[in-house]
């Protein structure tokens, strides 16, 4: 099967001044069409270090793909890097000097005469010609491997990748198949649960393969088809998602982007309940991930930031007493707060935060990262404790209370009962 290798050429990248993002994206493009890319190479504007890396790629890779160096200024080697590597000189390509001058004249501006190099190829190889760019990119292939040149101004490339560098694969029948990752989303356990829950579906060689990933406590499974069609490789998948959507339940979020905030609309859209927040340590972040969707106003009827024990008082009736008695961060406090809410706003649901955010503030008692959240219904009032750890940034703790509130809303939605 026939392996890639991404090779980005800059000093600017080597030397952390700006970020590589051209192997990322060339990855995911051949990964998709199942040309598996097994290194990222990364190096610098000079000659020797670019024939070195030309060698390793080929040594171990039968396509290699490199960006950027193809400019018209001196650090711009790529051309002389190929042509060294491969023992050949650098030859002028007419149509390809031509095309260089038409573009320059189609922008009204003169060619410099450095612009000149870039209609240098080395011997054997097959230029390709740029539509948005001044300079063409390079097709070889030489023993082994072929190699692509392609600019490193990342608009540029991936015009060129579809337009010059797919075509070209085709024609040699590689990359024809499709795979597609398909990424279901959980919420309420953590990552060494979820897999534990899972060993048949994450075991090696498993076709299709699953793996996990998490990110601020969505824990997702992608599922890898392949097929000969976009379709094809989607039906690969649909069994193994099946036995997900059986076992997880209501873990489930979505798919794909979908996290809380979608999970939560769909089942106010389901429901038609209305909902009120009264937050205090997450500061307005959970009125924030729900009004992030487009459409909620009907189900949302707003919220309350009452950070000050004086706030929660004066705009949800917290009695003064209970605050003095038990704290702010506690489950009374919690509970009140929801209640508060959902009267004063007239919502069927409401829920509430209150926590210690840190990195100060913390007590034996009362550590940084424990947050009681509230939740009222018609039914009742309910608190739940939340260990987020005294470790936890404080951001991260805002958003993993948050995060926790909308659960809690989207399975009180879906008839689980809240306490
Ligand atoms: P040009 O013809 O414009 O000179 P080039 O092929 O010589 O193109 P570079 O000069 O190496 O390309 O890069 C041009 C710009 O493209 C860089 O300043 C950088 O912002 C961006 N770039 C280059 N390589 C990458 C990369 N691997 N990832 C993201 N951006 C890149
Ligand atoms: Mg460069």
């Amino acid at each position: 099967m026939l392996k890639a290798e991404t090779l980005a050429i800059g000093t600017e990248l080597v030397s952390g001044q700006s970020l590589d993002t051209n192997s990322q994206w060339l990855a995911r493009e051949l990964g998709a069409i199942g040309i598996p890319v097994l290194f990222h190479q990364t190096v610098c504007d000079q000659l020797e270090e670019n024939v070195s890396a030309l060698r390793i790629a080929a040594g171990r890779a039968g396509l290699v793909v490199l960006t950027g160096g193809l400019g018209p200024t001196q650090d711009d080697l790529t051309r002389d890097a190929l042509a060294a590597y491969a023992g050949v000189p650098l030859r002028e390509d007419p149509a390809s000097l031509e095309a260089i001058r038409a573009m320059f004249a189609r922008r009204n501006r003169p060619m410099a005469d450095r612009n000149r190099v870039q209609a240098l190829f080395p011997e054997g190889a097959e230029p390709l010609p740029n539509r948005v760019g001044t300079a063409p990119g390079i097709w070889m292939e030489h023993g082994t491997a072929t190699f692509a040149c392609l600019p490193g101004i990342p608009s540029e490339m991936r015009v060129m990748f579809h337009e010059q560098v797919l075509p070209r694969l085709r024609a040699r029948g590689l990359g024809t198949r499709s795979i597609v990752y398909r990424k279901i989303n959980t919420f309420g356990r953590g990552e060494s649960d979820v897999e534990a829950m899972a060993p048949d579906l994450i075991a090696r060689d498993r076709v299709p393969e699953v793996g996990i990933t998490a990110h601020e406590a969505t824990i997702s499974f992608r599922i890898r088809g392949e097929g000969e069609t976009p379709e094809e490789a989607f039906a690969q998948t649909e069994p193994t998602a099946a036995i997900i959507r059986e076992r997880f339940g209501d873990l489930i979020l979505g798919e794909g982007s979908d996290d809380l905030p979608e999970a939560v609309f769909a089942e106010l859209r389901r429901t038609g309940a209305t909902l009120a927040s009264a937050e205090s340590c997450t500061g307005g972040l959970v009125a924030q991930m729900i009004t992030s969707m487009a459409g909620v106003s009907p189900y949302f009827l707003g919220g309350v930031i009452s950070y000050a024990n004086s706030a929660k008082t004066s705009l949800l009736g917290v009695p003064a007493e209970l605050l003095a008695t038990h704290g702010a961060v506690s489950p009374e406090v919690a509970e009140a707060m929801a209640a508060g809410a959902r009267v004063r706003f007239g919502a069927d649901i409401a829920v509430s935060t209150t926590g210690v955010a840190g990195p100060a503030g913390g007590t034996p008692e009362k550590p940084v990262g424990l947050v009681y959240l509230g939740l009222s219904t018609a039914d009742g009032t309910w608190s739940k404790r939340l260990d987020i750890g005294p470790e936890q940034p404080r951001d991260i703790i805002q958003r993993r209370a948050a995060k926790n509130a909308l659960n809690w809303i989207r399975l009180t939605l879906r008839g689980r009962p809240p306490g």
